[in-house]
């Protein structure tokens, strides 16, 4: 019987388009902690996912006070990309992955070499700051530069504006454009390979069925139980940072 990881590869090898659909547990070996694995930030703080809504950030300056101290403090900011990114940017430069769609707002896929054409970020991005009043936008460092000389919930330089970072929070719309470029891709796939989400935040997790119903051959890895494991053709709970790196090596030595 062939090895699930190597009936993966195989799979990979085998298709025409291959769309990978990353989330929060691709970056746990970087030191980003994800939203719902057993250490997870909400796993441990419940409160935490609650106050995530726009609307009490838009609300309440001691919640986005709150906010501008840990995003000073975010692990991403000294974040490397671990193997399993470096084997995603492997399987594009080898022709193996059309789209990398991803909720991860870290910019780590970029950092390991996947083109930032090819890649989605359906959640949008923690390195860039945008003002909920007029969407001016500008690089997150440079907002972070004021919150460390003193402002603690420093407002739009263009109309006084609150900002934020350009990340979609629970109650905020997706991007429509990015939506439909990942709709597309993943009608097209022939593979879909579902990788470090617990797959139960949506718009982003309906990508999964819709990619199975229009033909696609679906290759999950996650260490946890996900809501469409029974769609999958294959079920991966090893270590994404041994997985992923595995189905690379596999697809150089069947080329
Ligand atoms: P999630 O936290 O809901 O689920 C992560 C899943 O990954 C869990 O089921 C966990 O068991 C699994 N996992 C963690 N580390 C793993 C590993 N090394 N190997 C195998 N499996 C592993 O994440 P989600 O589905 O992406 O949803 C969370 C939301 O939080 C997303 O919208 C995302 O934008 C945001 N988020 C992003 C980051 C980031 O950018 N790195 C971090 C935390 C949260």
């Amino acid at each position: 019987m062939v090895e699930p990881v190597f009936e993966a590869g195989r799979l990979v090898a085998d298709a025409r388009s291959v769309v990978a659909l990353t989330g929060a547990g691709i970056s746990t070996d970087s030191g980003i902690p994800d939203f719902r694995g057993p250490q997870g930030l909400w796993t441990r703080n419940p409160e935490a996912e609650r106050l995530s809504d726009i609307s009490h950030y838009l609300a309440d300056p001691e919640v986005r006070r709150r906010s501008w101290v840990s995003r000073l403090d975010a692990p991403a900011w000294s974040a490397k990309p671990n193997p399993g990114h470096l084997a995603l940017a492997r399987l594009e430069r080898t022709g193996h992955l059309d789209w990398l769609l991803t909720q991860n707002i870290d910019g780590l896929h970029q950092m390991a070499g996947n083109s930032p054409e090819r890649v989605v970020e359906l959640h949008g991005t923690m390195r860039d700051c945008i003002c909920m009043n007029c969407g001016d936008r500008r690089p997150m460092p440079d907002v972070l530069t004021r919150v460390r000389a003193g402002e603690s919930d420093p407002p739009c330089e263009v109309c006084g504006g609150i900002l934020k970072s350009a990340t979609v929070s629970f109650g905020q719309q997706l991007d429509p454009a990015n939506l439909r470029t990942a709709e597309l891709a993943v009608r097209e796939a022939d593979v879909l390979l579902a990788v470090g989400t617990s797959l139960g935040v949506y718009p982003v997790a309906a990508l999964v069925p819709i990619s199975v119903r229009f033909g696609a051959r679906l290759v999950i890895v996650n260490a946890e139980p996900t809501p469409f494991d029974d769609l999958a053709d294959v079920v991966l709970r090893n270590n994404i940072s041994e997985v992923l790196p595995t189905i690379a090596d596999s697809l150089a030595e069947s080329a």
